[in-house]
């Protein structure tokens, strides 16, 4: 028998071995196994197995050597082909993102998993009781099950994943708890090594050290029952005795991966569990619409955790930043927020003080009445762009959807307020932690944004400092939203509400919903007398819904926008970006694959919208030339029909297809 295979060192070229006769029957496609080359040994990957050799050759073939130590998980390739093909990508690219993380580790180092140890006392409560009920029996039976957790910030759904992670540990299956941010896995790390016991915790992210990874896969090998908690690496790992996937704060964005291929973990985790038939719990306190609507529709079943465990729901206070008369001695710092800061610090207890920053200076805004400059056609806010006509700076608004653009005028065209009224730039959280120093001066003010992986250490340690109460006061973005449970918190003061708001993204409402219910949720988590200042420019009805208790009604309301805009769930979604060092070219690349698109979608009459080619927000990246394509198609199936009959123009290089949700 022979075997072709491929380098997994990245060597396009197939080569061919002779499966030598004791590995005749272990040795199959997808087998990972090791080469002789020159006078090297080669880790590569089995493509494909014949009888005899395609064509003659003049030389001597070799034999393989063995099998590489590789987890025994026979869905494994299959999974991965899928994936693969989903994604426009080859198979190989998996195995070699694994072993590329693999080979980080330097021999030397020891490496052993952690097994946790405590004794657990924690009794469920009634609400929390009937996840496990509904769950802990189809695990270890071969069932794909999903089971969306709806639990209000602070309801104790940690307890649940606890209670879920000990059942199937026991029954020797391994269990991968994904997070959107590498910060909340080292959390939940830390977290669950301490409260539960008998479990092998092992992180598997990007912070997590060589030596860890190694163990993980030591482990995984021989199938030993392990929990992985991680953001995207996990589910990618082959693993034969897989039992149970949780994803926790379903509804973030973060599971979307931010380079080419663009994989959602969070699809894939749907993907893998239906493909491995094992249960997958999914848990948020602001579900996504997309999850809800599976409930509605794909027999998802829903639980609800309706009450916190421990404090109550915050009191919210909305004020309209534009509409606020009394004087004051920042444009950004309400009088019901410095008021509230003010108690806050008397009462020794501690403030988070949030700002998202994403939307910086893209859009504008009157300072005067509010106003901004939306796209006519798109629904969707102009983001401004600096051009240069005849060595004059000029301003341009842009639809990012359908580039319909227009010059930035010299007064608000809804109130006349002049130019200087126009508000191009946002502030950002340095420029706020200087305003509240002012304001609060022996106040201990601390800022907590993660802009860049290297800051995870400082933002541990600001987080933990935070905790102890060495920090009155902290101020951030979005990474302070996530999971955290501070008791002593019970003033949260949201700076400018509305900002992702006009985000040319038609999910922008439900994003900044789910963002400010998370914040909020911050405050008020161990005791009664929670506060929450909600500071907008300018005020919109999804303000209504801060208060969580009213989510669903915002689930049902924004459902029917989505109905009539034709947006999901009711369609999906596909952006093509194409790339080339030439604008020209990369215009024409755009503007050929579009009409190709078009052909192909006329022809067999798919019904896809296609939009574009258009300028994204950051239409060059160094020397790259971006320009994007949007397909809204239907149905899943028309738009992977549509797809994977262009594929020969989407293979081409510096074409790169994201699927979103
Ligand atoms: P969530 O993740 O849903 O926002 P957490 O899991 O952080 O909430 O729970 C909030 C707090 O309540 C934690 O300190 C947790 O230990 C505690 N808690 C939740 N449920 C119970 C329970 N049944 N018994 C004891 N403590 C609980
Ligand atoms: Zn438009």
């Amino acid at each position: 028998m022979y075997a072709s295979v491929q380098l997994l060192n990245g060597f396009q070229r197939s080569l061919w071995y002779t499966i030598p006769p004791h590995l005749v029957n272990t040795i199959g496609v997808g087998s990972v196994v090791l080469v002789p080359l020159q006078r090297r040994k080669e880790t590569a990957l089995v493509s494909q197995i014949a009888p005899a050799l395609p064509e003659t050759v003049s030389f001597k073939i070799k034999d393989i050597c063995g099998l590489e130590p590789f987890p025994p998980d026979a869905l494994y390739h299959q999974f991965v082909c899928q994936v693969a093909q989903f994604h426009f990508v080859r198979p190989m690219h998996f195995y070699q993102r694994i072993r590329h993380f693999l080979e980080e580790y330097d021999s030397e180092e020891v490496h052993t998993a952690v097994t946790s140890t405590c004794a657990d006392s924690v009794v469920l409560t009634q609400e929390q009781q009937a996840v496990v009920d509904y769950v802990q029996p189809v695990i270890g039976s071969p069932a794909y099950v999903s089971t969306l957790i709806h639990g209000v910030t602070g309801s104790g759904k940690t307890e649940v994943y606890k209670r879920l992670i000990q059942t199937a540990i026991e029954q020797n299956k391994t269990v991968m708890l994904l997070l959107p941010e590498v910060t909340l896995a080292l959390q939940f790390e830390h977290l669950l090594r301490k409260q539960l016991s008998g479990v092998t915790v092992v992180g598997f992210h990007s912070a997590t050290k060589p030596s860890d990874k190694k163990a993980l896969w030591d482990q995984l090998v021989q199938r030993k029952p392990v929990l992985i908690i991680g953001v995207h690496l996990p589910i990618m790992l082959p693993c034969a005795n897989l039992g149970l996937i949780i994803v926790d704060e379903e509804h973030e964005q973060g599971f979307q991966e931010k380079k080419h291929p663009k994989m959602n973990s969070k699809e894939l985790a749907l993907w893998r569990a239906s493909y491995y038939k094992i249960p997958i719990v999914l848990g948020s306190a602001t579900p996504s619409l997309n999850s809800l609507y599976n409930v509605q529709h794909r027999g998802w079943k829903l639980f609800e955790i309706t009450k916190r465990f421990a404090g109550k729901f915050p009191a919210i206070t909305k004020v309209v930043l534009t509409q606020e008369g009394r004087r004051r001695k920042s444009f950004w710092v309400s009088r019901e927020l410095e008021d509230g800061i003010k108690e806050c610090l008397a009462n020794k207890k501690q403030a988070i003080i949030f700002l998202n920053r994403r939307g910086y200076s893209f859009f504008v805004q009157c300072k005067t009445c509010g106003f901004i400059f939306q796209c006519a056609q798109c629904s969707v806010s102009l983001t401004l762009h600096r051009t240069v006509k005849d060595g004059q700076v000029q301003g341009v608004l842009r639809c990012h959807y359908c580039d319909h653009a227009i010059q930035l005028p010299t007064s608000c065209p809804s109130c006349k307020a002049p130019e200087k009224e126009l508000l191009k730039k946002g502030i950002g959280t340095q420029q706020v932690v200087q305003i509240f120093k002012d304001l609060f001066p022996r106040a201990r003010i601390e800022r907590a944004d993660l802009d860049t992986t290297k800051k995870q250490r400082e933002w541990q340690t600001t987080v933990e400092r935070f905790y102890h109460g060495d920090i009155d006061m902290l101020i951030g973005t979005q990474t302070i939203t996530k999971g955290y449970h501070f008791p002593n918190v019970t003033l949260v003061g949201i700076l400018w509400a509305d900002l992702n708001l006009h985000f040319p993204l038609y999910n922008a409402s439900e994003t900044t919903l789910q963002q400010l219910i998370q914040v909020a949720g911050r405050a008020g988590r161990q005791c009664a007398e929670g506060k929450v200042i909600v500071q907008t420019m300018h005020d919109h009805p999804i303000f209504k819904y801060v208060n969580e208790i009213q989510y669903r009604d915002f689930f049902a309301d924004e459902l029917e926008a989505r109905r009539e805009t034709g947006y999901p769930p009711f369609a999906r979604l596909a952006s093509i970006e194409v790339r080339h060092t030439d604008a020209t070219c990369a215009d024409a690349d755009a503007a050929t694959l579009a009409d190709r698109l078009r052909e192909i979608n006329q022809a067999e009459g798919l019904n896809v919208s296609i939009l574009g080619p258009a300028f994204p927000l950051v239409y060059r990246i160094q020397r790259w030339e971006v320009r994007h394509i949007v397909l809204k198609a239907p149905s899943f199936k028309a738009l992977h029909f549509l797809l994977s009959s262009a594929e020969q123009c989407l293979l081409n290089s510096g074409i790169f297809v994201t699927m979103s949700q």
